[in-house]
Parts: structure tokens; C-alpha cells; sequence
């Protein structure tokens, strides 16, 4: 009997180390959106449909309004079966038109089901997802409770019906009307980047982020110094509220900083830099992708592997043999492929960015996209220009899109970018890279943008194109250049600026590390702006006390473990 009771006591002892370890680990990681509590219609007493719902044959949108019904009733339930009631009898509907309704205090109500055709937009209720506030938002503006409700519901049905971020409108951007209210309608902007920064692992409504690749001089080859130098450069990140981290893994001539069996190591290091990235990456509480230079094998002259691989080298106009790899080779893209399954199978990154994923400038010569252009236009390139740029884009495109394919059949969850050209007419022109289209297309999640300009009208350019060839589609980052030694603070801080100020751009990312460790006063400069941000969804209710609350349950929870435990000696003393 003595022996069962210790046994019992000590599995309840592990239970509770367990839930204590549980949630010390919760916040440390980077989680994908989870359903959010749903008030099912058996619940609120819905009645059946009065004909039959027609299903949907695909989901690309979300449609947000409200109820425009009075803010001072709060008998949810009622409300939403009065509305229910009004769409069948009045407007003749097979059954409430939203497929959510969310009321004052963040609750939400299942409507119509999801898999089935809404009614809420005239004329666009196809693959579009209804949800509703319960209120009149031309009137008040909604709760905080309401807003967090929705950026949850509409995080999660975004990310798992992979709905482009563009693609989440008000009900007034299809028809005249003034529904969701102009107080709602005015928050859909940072709702949109909150939605896209949980999607897409980056940030809490603004990313920021850094390139950090570990091949300059700068870093340490001595193991100890090399440690400090990061953690260092961890605390430098964290002071600046940097989220996300870029980190180089395969550099442009091919050598590698991870325990690689298909690259070649960098000879800096004898230990795996990533490895150690990714610990501090956790503890601090910052989200990792990875990059990869995906076509540059060598750079200026090809490396040992592209020695070995001439027939899929590019060459230039007086036939000489460059360090990059022609996107049509399919060997090379199994290679990429196995590296990038390698590093899933080895680390928890978070995602898996492609850079130099584009054609050098003086690339002339593409010995099998020129081959396979012969075959299928019976032409040489300079005999169609046009057609032959199309074509080379093309074959880059397939080239990611498979990469795309390979990562999210490995873990969907894995987030897939691309570092680009600023420039995107350029970018498809004269490299290949036609990065408008892999986001239009969802070919890739978001990208990050070289946008490197000391120039106010360079950045401004730069800008204006990300925007216009992302067409709100998927998310873009702008990146910006520190490492310009003509970077003066007042231009650090209008790039900023400018890009948070802009709806259409999701964030920044810094170039690079190196400077931020470096140059104490762009340093100072960033972390005066940052902080200057305000990207919180602020509502006229008081604060958000999520934070709280999950502090002050984790205390109660340890007191009430340490009074457990100590009871459990009390107890123990007594059996003896
Ligand atoms: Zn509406």
C-alpha cells in the first residue's frame, strides 16, 4: 500500500516537472496559427439550413464586416440567432450568410459552415470566407477582445487554406456600402500585418530582421572568442528587438556552416556554426531561416564541384566559365534539394530562404536552357530576344517552384523566401529573376528585397516597385543597407520609416551584422527608431493583458508546485 502511494506520488512529481518545463518551452518556440476557440452551432441553437449548401470548390479570400446591428445589445447568442433568423425568413438565404460571427468579448460563433458557399458578397462569395463582428463599426470602434479574436481566426484560416495576405478585404472593397464600419475598416491594414507576421513566423506585426552570414574576417576561428563574439552580437539583436535571423548556410563558392555530409565545411570553423545560431536563436527568442546561394558555385570562377560539372557552368560573351550554375540542370536541383532536406532532417529552422537565385549580370552563355530553347522554338536566342527572356525566367521559375514543392511535402510548415533583385522589371529582364510572379503565384511565402540605396529617391523606387509587383499579394521586406558607408542616420532612419509608414510592406531586414557589432552609432540609430514604432493594434479600450495573465498563472503555478512538493516531504517524514 506505502509502495503504491510513493509510486503515485512520484508519477504526480514528474507530471508536474513536465507541465513546468512545458511551459518554459511553450514561448521559446515558433508555432504555426492554431484554431481558435469556436462556438459550434449546436451551441448557440442555430437552425438547420432551409436548402441545400453548395460547396465551396476552393477558399482565396476573407471577407471582413459587421453586423450593423445596435453596440449596446450583449446577448450574443440571441443576436446571432436573430440575424440567422432574419437571412432565412426575410432574405430568403438556405442559411445565415457569414461563416463567423465575433462578439464583443472575442467569442467566436460558427455561422455558415465553412466548406459551404457564404452569402455576403454579392457576386463574390465563391472561395470567400465571411466573418462578421457583431456591431456597428461606422459608429464605435470594436473591442480589443473583437480585434484579437479576429487577427487569431483569420491568422489560422489564412495560413491553413493558404490564403494570400492581399486577398483579406473589407466588404467596401467589392461594393458600395459601408460595411465593416470605418473604425474597422481603418484597423485592417495592421490586422493584415499582424495576420502575416504569425503566418509567416516573422515579427509581431512589423518584421525585423538581419542577414547574417559568419565568412568575414570579423568573426573568430578560435572557438572560445567565436562564442562570445555571438553571444555578443545575440544581446546586440535582442537590445535592437530584431525577430527573425537570415543565416547563411551555404556560402556563394559553396563551402558550408553546418554539419554538412554534401558541402564541403568552411575551413574557418571546426564546429557547426548553426548549430550554436540555433540554440541562442531559441533562448533569445528570435525565429531562424536559413540561406542558401543557390546558383553561384564559386562566384568568379567555378569551385572544385563545378570543375567537376563544367556541361552546367555558365560562361560569359568571350566564352569564359563562371562560377554559377545554368537554372535549367537538374542535377543541380536535386543537389539543392538534398541540401536543403539535409538541413531540415538535422536543424529546427523555421524556414529556408534562397539567395543568388538568379543569373549573374554577365551570364551569356546557358549551355542547357539554350539547348532546350533550340528544341522548342527551333531558334537561337538572339533570333526571338523576348521570347528568350521569357524562357530563361521560366525555367528559374520551375526551378524554385520545385525547391517550394520539395520543402513544404517535407514539413509545411516550413516558411520558403527568396532574397531578390530590387528592381523587378530588371530582376525578370536581365537575371532571370522574376520574383513578381513567384509571389503572385505563391511560389514563394514572402521575399526580402535587396533594396540597398544611401539615396532617398534610389529607396523610394525601390520601394514603390516592391509594392507594385507584389500587389498586396504575399508579403514583402524591404532590405536595408547599413554596410553603405554613405548611410548617414537621417537616410537609416527615413528607410525606416518609410517602409513601416507603407501598408503594402511587412518589414525590414538589416545588411548586415557585422555593421550592427561595428558601427555603434547606426546602431543607436536603429534602436531609437525601432522602438519608435507603434505597430500594436491600439483600440480605445485599455491595454492588452494577455502578457499579464500568462505571468501571473506561471507564478501561481510554481507556488502551488513548491507547496505541493512540500507537502509531499511533510508526507514522506510521516511514513517513516
Ligand atoms: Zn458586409
Amino acid at each position: 500500500m506505502l509502495e503504491n502511494i510513493k509510486v503515485k506520488i512520484n508519477i504526480q512529481k514528474y507530471i508536474i516537472i513536465l507541465l513546468l518545463l512545458f511551459l518554459i518551452v511553450i514561448p521559446m518556440s515558433f508555432g504555426v496559427p492554431t484554431q481558435p476557440k469556436i462556438i459550434s452551432r449546436n451551441k448557440w441553437k442555430a437552425n438547420n439550413p432551409i436548402c441545400t449548401l453548395e460547396k465551396q470548390p476552393y477558399f482565396n479570400m476573407i471577407t471582413i464586416h459587421h453586423t450593423a446591428t445596435s453596440n449596446t445589445q450583449s446577448d450574443s447568442e440571441n443576436i446571432v440567432r436573430s440575424i440567422q433568423k432574419y437571412h432565412q425568413k426575410e432574405r430568403k438565404w438556405c442559411d445565415i450568410g457569414y461563416h463567423f460571427l465575433i462578439d464583443k468579448n472575442g467569442k467566436i460563433y460558427e455561422g455558415r459552415p465553412l466548406w459551404a458557399i457564404g452569402a455576403h458578397v454579392a457576386k463574390h462569395n465563391i472561395g470567400n470566407i465571411g466573418i462578421a463582428l457583431i456591431g456597428n463599426y461606422e459608429e464605435t470602434m470594436p473591442s480589443n477582445k473583437s480585434i484579437e479574436a479576429l487577427t487569431d481566426l483569420v491568422a489560422w484560416l489564412a495560413y491553413n487554406y493558404n490564403i494570400p495576405i492581399g486577398n483579406i478585404k473589407g466588404h467596401k472593397d467589392f461594393s458600395n456600402t459601408l460595411c465593416p464600419g470605418k473604425h474597422l475598416y481603418s484597423l485592417l491594414p495592421k490586422i493584415k500585418r499582424k495576420v502575416a507576421s504569425t503566418v509567416y513566423g516573422f515579427g509581431n506585426g512589423f518584421g525585423k530582421a538581419v542577414w547574417w552570414g559568419i565568412y568575414s574576417d570579423y568573426w573568430s576561428s578560435n572557438k572560445s572568442v567565436w562564442e562570445k563574439q555571438i553571444r555578443e552580437a545575440f544581446n546586440v539583436l535582442k537590445e535592437l528587438g530584431i525577430d527573425t535571423v537570415f543565416f547563411m548556410v551555404k556560402d556563394p563558392w559553396g563551402y558550408a556552416y553546418y554539419n554538412s555530409s554534401i558541402l564541403p565545411l568552411s575551413n574557418k570553423y571546426d564546429w557547426d556554426p548553426l548549430k550554436y545560431i540555433i540554440k541562442y536563436c531559441r533562448e533569445y527568442n528570435i525565429s531562424i531561416h536559413v540561406y542558401i546561394n543557390v546558383l553561384a558555385e564559386g562566384d568568379s570562377e567555378p569551385n572544385d564541384y563545378l570543375k567537376s560539372n563544367l556541361d552546367i557552368a555558365l560562361r560569359d560573351q568571350n566564352d569564359k566559365i563562371l562560377g554559377w550554375v545554368d537554372p535549367s540542370s537538374e542535377k543541380h536541383l536535386k543537389r539543392i534539394i538534398s541540401i536543403i532536406r539535409e538541413i531540415l532532417e538535422k536543424y529546427n529552422v523555421d524556414g529556408i530562404q534562397l539567395d543568388r537565385i538568379r543569373l549573374p549580370g554577365n551570364a551569356h552563355i546557358l549551355p542547357i536552357t539554350e539547348k532546350e530553347f533550340r528544341e522548342e522554338y527551333g531558334l537561337a536566342p538572339s533570333q526571338d530576344w523576348k521570347k528568350w527572356i521569357d524562357f530563361k525566367a521560366d525555367k528559374l521559375t520551375t526551378f524554385v517552384k520545385k525547391i517550394r514543392e520539395a520543402i513544404k511535402e517535407f514539413n509545411p510548415d516550413i516558411r520558403f523566401s527568396a532574397a531578390v533583385i530590387p528592381n523587378s522589371l530588371r530582376a525578370k529582364t536581365v537575371l532571370a529573376q522574376d520574383w513578381q510572379k513567384w509571389l503572385r503565384k505563391g511560389i514563394l511565402d514572402f521575399v526580402a528585397i535587396m533594396s540597398y540605396s544611401s539615396s532617398e529617391i534610389g529607396f523610394e523606387n525601390y520601394l514603390n516597385d516592391a509594392v507594385e509587383a507584389s500587389n498586396g499579394t504575399r508579403p514583402v521586406y524591404l532590405g536595408i543597407g547599413v554596410f553603405m558607408s554613405d548611410m548617414d542616420s537621417d537616410m537609416l532612419k527615413k528607410e525606416i520609416i518609410k517602409s513601416f509608414e507603407n501598408v503594402d510592406i511587412y518589414g525590414v531586414v538589416f545588411f548586415n551584422v557585422d555593421t550592427l557589432l561595428k558601427d555603434k552609432v547606426k546602431r543607436a540609430v536603429i534602436k531609437e527608431t525601432l522602438s519608435k514604432l507603434n505597430y500594436d493594434i491600439e483600440l480605445s479600450e485599455g491595454k492588452n493583458n494577455t502578457l499579464l495573465y500568462f505571468v501571473g498563472g506561471g507564478i501561481l503555478l510554481l507556488v502551488l508546485t513548491l507547496l505541493f512538493l512540500l507537502k509531499i516531504t511533510v508526507f514522506r517524514k510521516k511514513e517513516k
